[in-house]
């Protein structure tokens, strides 16, 4: 560029919105580099310590790596070089963005916003140092602290939460952006970039703009209609498969609102038009972010109700194992287990059978089972995790309440009819009678399906639902029979710690 004004060139700093299209900070700087007829660089930084201490999961790593090198490549056609910094962890982020801004004469840097605690802090340091950071909330539709009661607080009730965010929503014009004009003349393809730290195959998710945009075109098409009706059966491929694309930014929420709206364009408007129920759960994706941000307590694994600071948790080591490795003896739950541990994905209806069981069933605090999920999902979020979780357990906004227990055996014999999920994952199981899998209940604790190497059940059922109520009941409003026992003092959670999760 020749009338490049070195002191003012612009510098898009790529997070959790691995994407071209629809990228408001993307467009802001080359917006801004065209006013100052400067450059526009890219940066990522690459930071091991930071995503291990928040279990960032190694098939999502393996997922950003590969999203990230394809964008690399992108840009450098656009003329837009992507410099990928490894460091160690966010403490590092301030200094070397400072170095960076001044060895580029970088006038502004762009981002787009994120809503975990400890990404606000290093986005805070980074401005306190002096850093021009213009962030754009574009990780929700509606940008957090946004969609408020009459009180101008954030809704602590989904309903009314949801209802607010389509008024606003429907006054808004969802129109995605352009992927940028080239800015320069095209670079050379860039090298191809291995993150230093542990990761896990996630071929069978296809990275790129493209991939993603196809996938949310057809579900819009073909199966939004449907969504309500067939999404709580596993066996049937009746979801979007988008949750991955979103948490890394492949695909951008307006993009997914828009792409629905182009085929059911009253699903703001209609509770009965069809798309209505998809879209329910993308404003429930933005309740837990709103949430995140409303609440940074949120972050930093606190229940949302504190009433739920009293129970006292069985938190058993070797039950939990059981879990894990999908052999708690009850088909769902380890099919359901089996699946994470398998593909890196599960569905959202045994999602929340699987952390039911964990928290009223084993009576395992639900961080357990957050961080497992997030350690071995490649859609791990903590916004969306740990609604999910606290949601179960009955200590979240808006949660199920706490004498709720979902029975692992109906909820099999209602969603699962055909046992086709079950054997899918359980192969154990794959000539036993369906009547003995649905009938679980009146075998109780008995060796059940025969020869199998198949578990016997873990818990008995109706004993685990009435436990589950009496010690749930600490979180009774006026906290009747709350007993203060004490957790697990800080070494020898520490060192379960190690046993748990290695
Ligand atoms: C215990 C528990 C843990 C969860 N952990 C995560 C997680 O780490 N990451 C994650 O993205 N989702 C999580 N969810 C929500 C949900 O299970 C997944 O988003 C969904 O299964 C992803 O599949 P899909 O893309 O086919 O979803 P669809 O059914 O097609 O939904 C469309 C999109 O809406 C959003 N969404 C759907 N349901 C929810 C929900 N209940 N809460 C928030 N957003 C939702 C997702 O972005 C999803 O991709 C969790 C739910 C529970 C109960």
């Amino acid at each position: 560029m020749s009338n490049t004004d070195l002191r003012n060139n612009a510098l898009v700093w790529f997070r959790h919105d691995l994407r071209l299209e629809d990228n408001q900070a993307l467009v802001a700087a080359c917006e801004y580099a065209e006013t100052h007829q400067s450059d526009v660089r890219a940066i990522f930084f690459v930071t091991p310590k930071q995503w291990a201490s928040h279990d960032v999961a190694p098939i999502q790593l393996d997922f950003i790596e590969r999203q990230l090198n394809q964008i690399a490549i992108e840009l450098a056609e656009l003329g837009i070089p992507m410099d990928i910094c490894q460091i160690n962890d966010f403490s590092e982020v301030t200094g070397l963005l400072s170095q960076y801004i001044s060895d580029w004469q970088i006038g502004r840097v762009f981002a787009t916003s994120e809503p975990e605690f400890n990404e606000r802090c290093r986005d805070a340091s980074v401005i306190a140092a002096g850093v021009n950071l213009i962030l754009k909330p574009q990780h929700c539709l509606l940008a957090p602290l946004s969609v408020l009661n009459l009180a101008g607080e954030m809704y602590k009730v989904f309903t009314p939460f949801a209802k607010k965010w389509r008024a606003i929503a429907k006054r808004e014009a969802i129109q995605t952006l352009p992927r940028p004009a080239a800015q320069a003349a095209p670079l050379p393809k860039p090298s191809l970039v291995t993150f230093n730290c542990e990761k896990r195959c996630s071929s069978q998710w296809p990275i790129g703009e493209q991939a993603a945009q196809q996938k949310l075109r057809q579900f819009a098409q073909q199966k939004a209609a449907d969504y309500q009706d067939c999404r709580d059966f596993p066996a049937i491929d009746a979801t979007s498969q988008l949750s991955a694309y979103l948490v890394i930014g492949i695909l951008s929420p307006r993009q997914c609102i828009q792409a629905l709206l182009s085929h059911y364009p009253d699903a703001l408007v209609h509770d009965e038009c069809p798309g209505r129920c998809w879209l329910n759960e993308l404003i429930w994706r933005e309740f837990y972010r709103h949430l995140l941000v409303a609440f940074p307590k949120l972050s930093k694994s606190s229940n949302f109700n504190v009433l739920a600071d009293n129970i006292v948790w069985r938190n058993d080591p070797h039950e939990f194992q059981a879990w894990c490795q999908g052999r708690t003896g009850y088909p769902l739950v380890d099919a359901a287990m089996r699946q994470l541990n398998q593909t890196g994905w599960m569905h959202n209806r045994l999602r929340m059978v699987t952390a039911s069981f964990l928290t009223k069933h084993l009576l395992i605090d639900w961080r357990w089972g957050e961080r497992y999920f997030k350690q071995n999902l490649i859609d791990g979020d903590l916004a969306a995790n740990n609604g999910g979780w606290q949601w179960s357990a009955g200590t979240g906004c808006d949660a199920q309440p706490y004498f709720r227990v979902f029975n692992p055996i109906s909820q099999c014999e209602k969603f699962d009819p055909t046992g086709a999920f079950i054997r899918t994952y359980l192969p154990e199981l794959e000539s036993v009678d369906l009547k003995l899998i649905h009938k679980l209940k009146i075998h109780s604790q008995a060796k059940l399906f025969g020869d199998t190497d198949y578990a016997s059940p873990i818990v008995d059922h109706k004993f685990a639902r009435t436990r589950a109520i009496n010690v749930l009941s600490a979180m009774k409003k006026g906290g009747a029979e709350i007993r203060h026992k004490p957790q697990l003092d800080r070494a020898s959670s520490v060192d379960l710690d190690k046993e748990i999760f290695g």
